[in-house]
């Protein structure tokens, strides 16, 4: 091994890195070099010779870590590391049940649904089953097949949740189960649980994995939800190994403080679990931080404090102590995206690039005032998040095609491009055929070409058109084939032929130049016809391309070293670090959410605010250099103004890391609680006089919105703003 890696480590990153071939657990904070101690493992124990690149599996948290990983250690060694198995867990799991599809009961060839199509499938079947969607909503059956999924609960082992209406429920779940099965296609949960009842029913599949992986690797281990977990262990085989530790070694990094998954089933409890489960000796603790100044570093520490039952640590700097955290406050929203483009070409003309700066913010939403002013004034930006190139309508109708003349019992495709461009089929002739379909058992495809069914002659020649394109494209390599699709499917004539369809045709062919990314990603010839598995081990180039564009609907094929802005929301930025940050909507209601409040305050047990408050440390902990946040005395959201008072997340950074600028002189304090009594945050602030405040106007003070735990008051939580939150939460809803 290039012996200057090693040397650049600090002792305890050293100890870490070049652990005994056990298993290891890491539990440190933001920016102590997890991610790349990890890493570093990796290039060591193939430097070593004590791994070979076959054997290792390494799990990171989205796609893009997984390319950066692959990236450094290329860098770093002579290898070819195709063999070595990097992803997300979603994307391991699909690999899996791509090269063993028979024995997980799939058809080879299946297709992966997103969120929207997913729900698009609920509410078939609450129609189809006369559920009134009025009454039960299907986001909430959407979110309960998903949340079961996670648990590792099939709908036949549902029936000890009681309640009505958990049993309606249960019967849709059910119901569910069977459409997806009939249509050979999976939804993100069941990747998982597919995958983790393969491995523990099979046992040939399992030992085979478990054989194969010496040495697993997880970053962001306190994200991991419990089936995740459980998949770790079966293929880590605990309890197989010398003293019933596991066979192989999992080295696993976290920190409990950017747990930031729990309302999606995430777990911190598995970092107990897996001390005892994986017989960890001694927990390795890294405590320099090497990303941010102090200050931020500070204000970091300052605001996690305020947090109950953390497994603790302490995170140091020796760097600089650097300069203070503004805060800002603006107008309005718009004045606020106007403000941080402004701090944006100031550092731009004093040396910065464009891609040094980031912007977060709680929810997707709040980027579009951004958009806007970033390219009025012809700044590049890039939204990672937000509405994904492959979510976009022109895009998912031509993979929607794509998807049929993959796999055509994909109803979900089906209906979303049979009168896709308009072709003159009603929605009745659909819903003989659904009926028809329905009573049979079998998928749309399936009744559409079952001769003894009667149907429109239209839908005759949709069944025409699908199997013309099939057949065309059957031979080709998959750029033609795509460029075949989009014609004869009609809609890149269709989009010419609208008033604003020239960015349509445009996105669609994209899709082209995306799957030639693709291509070279994965190192496939150019030439190669698209319907031809690529070898043993991995599928034909139209599945690997579709399954990529479901499952990393963000990241396509994008020059990572674009000089651009980064804008997205605080949760995609788990991992990243940028030299400045702005953190937008630092606002009670908004950050922390009104949902974590208001389950906060109807007394809710185990931190919906905790969470928040980890979220938040997440987003200061991203930036190395300069940290801002914003906030607008008034903002236009989902169409109505609302006035939110500064988030009490700031207002427990310790003052003295803070410069706050307020809005123009002369206004009035935007925030309630005028007339707070002395002791709370009122006072601290509105005497700091550097606010420009008079005494005892409270300024930004709030002892009622903020949790004043850190001035010996209790926790008293109660909000004035209640009957905001429900209208803003009753919006958000309707918006989503
Ligand atoms: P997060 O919790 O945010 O994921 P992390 O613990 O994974 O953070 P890294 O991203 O691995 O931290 O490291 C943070 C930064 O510190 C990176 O820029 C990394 O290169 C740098 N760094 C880590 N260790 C050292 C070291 N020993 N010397 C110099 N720089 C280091
Ligand atoms: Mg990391």
């Amino acid at each position: 091994m290039p012996s200057d890696l090693l040397e650049n480590l600090n002792p305890k990153q050293l100890e870490a890195v070049t652990a005994p071939e056990e298993s290891v657990l890491i539990l440190a904070g933001a920016g102590s070099g997890k991610t790349r101690v990890l890493t570093t493992r990796v290039a060591w124990l193939l430097e070593e010779h004590l791994a070979t690149t076959s054997e290792i599996l390494a799990v990171t948290f989205t796609n893009k870590a997984a390319k950066e990983m692959v990236t450094r250690l290329e860098s770093m060694l002579p290898y070819d590391l195709k063999r070595m198995w990097i992803g997300t867990f979603h994307g391991l799991c699909n690999r899996i049940l791509r090269r063993h599809a028979e024995y997980a009961g799939l058809p080879k060839s299946f297709q992966i649904i997103d969120s929207a199509d997913q729900l698009a499938m609920v509410k078939r079947i609450m129609k189809a089953a006369n559920v009134d969607p009025e009454r039960t909503d299907p986001r909430s059956v959407t979110s309960f097949i998903n949340w079961m999924k996670e648990q590792g609960v099939r709908a036949a082992h549902s029936g000890s949740i009681g309640g009505a209406d958990n049993s309606l429920k249960v019967d849709l779940y059910r119901a569910y189960e069977n459409e997806c099965q009939k249509q050979g296609v999976v939804d993100f949960a069941e990747l998982l649980l597919r995958c983790y009842e393969l491995l523990e029913r099979n046992e040939l599949v399992r030992v085979h994995y478990q054989q194969r992986f010496r040495h697993i690797l997880v970053d962001e281990f306190q994200d991991t939800n419990v089936l995740q977990y459980r998949w770790l262990k079966l293929l880590a085989g605990t309890g197989l190994g010398p003293d019933g530790g596991a066979l192989n070694s999992v080295f696993a990094v976290g920190d409990d403080d950017q747990s930031i998954y729990a309302f999606r089933g995430a777990n911190v409890g598995n970092m107990t679990d897996f001390i005892k489960d994986f017989h960890v000796s001694n927990p390795i603790r890294l405590e320099q931080n090497y990303r941010s100044t102090k200050a931020i570093l500070d204000a970091a520490n300052g605001l996690i404090e305020q947090n109950e039952g953390r497994l603790g640590k302490n995170l140091w700097t020796d760097g600089a102590k650097g300069e203070k955290i503004t805060v800002k406050e603006l107008d309005t929203d718009i004045e606020e995206a106007r403000w941080v483009a402004d701090q944006m070409e100031n550092a731009r003309e004093k040396g910065a690039k464009w891609r040094d700066f980031a912007v977060l913010y709680r929810t997707n939403a709040q980027s579009r005032s951004i958009e806007t002013e970033l390219s009025g004034r012809g700044i590049p930006y890039r939204v990672y998040g937000g509405l994904r190139f492959f979510e976009r309508a022109e895009v998912k109708n031509v993979l929607g095609y794509l998807r049929m003349i993959t796999n055509p019992w994909d109803d979900t495709s089906f209906l979303r491009v049979v009168n896709t461009p308009a072709r003159g089929i009603g929605a009745k002739s659909i819903e003989v055929l659904q009926n028809a379909a329905r009573e049979r058992g079998i998928s749309l495809w399936a009744a559409l070409t079952d001769r003894m069914i009667e149907k429109p002659a239209k839908l005759t020649a949709f069944e025409n058109l699908i199997t013309q394109m099939r057949i065309a494209a059957d031979g080709m390599p998959l750029l033609e084939a795509i460029n075949h699709v989009i014609k004869a499917s009609g809609l890149e004539e269709a989009a010419r032929k609208e008033k604003d369809g020239g960015d349509r045709v445009e996105n669609m062919r994209e899709v082209i130049s995306a799957a030639k990314g693709w291509l070279e990603n994965e190192k496939v010839e150019l030439n190669h016809p698209a319907f031809a598995p690529v070898s043993d081990d991995s599928p034909s180039p139209m599945e690997g391309f579709l399954t990529q564009a479901t499952l990393e609907a963000g990241d396509r094929n994008e020059k990572a070293d674009q000089d651009a802005v980064q804008l997205m929301t605080v949760h995609s930025a788990k991992g990243l670090e940028f030299p400045w940050v702005w953190i937008i909507g630092a606002e009670e209601g908004l950050f922390p959410h009104f949902s974590a409040i208001k389950t906060e305050s109807k007394g809710s047990k185990g931190g919906g605010l905790e969470e928040e408050r980890r979220l938040m440390y997440v987003a200061i902990t991203r930036a190395k250099k300069h940290l801002a946040f914003t906030h607008a005395r008034e903002r236009l959201m989902f169409g109505n103004a609302f006035k939110n008072p500064l988030s009490s997340f700031v207002k427990e950074i310790p003052q003295a890391l803070l410069d706050i600028r307020p809005a123009k002189k002369g206004y009035q304090p935007a925030y309630e609680d005028e007339d707070q009594d002395e002791k709370g945050w009122g006072r601290s602030w509105g005497s700091s006089g550097r606010s420009g405040r008079s005494q005892g106007r409270g300024g930004y003070g709030s002892s009622t919105y903020g949790r004043s735990s850190s001035m010996g008051s209790g926790d008293s939580m109660s909000f004035r703003g209640t009957g905001q939150f429900d209208a803003m939460q009753k919006k958000a809803a309707e918006q989503s």
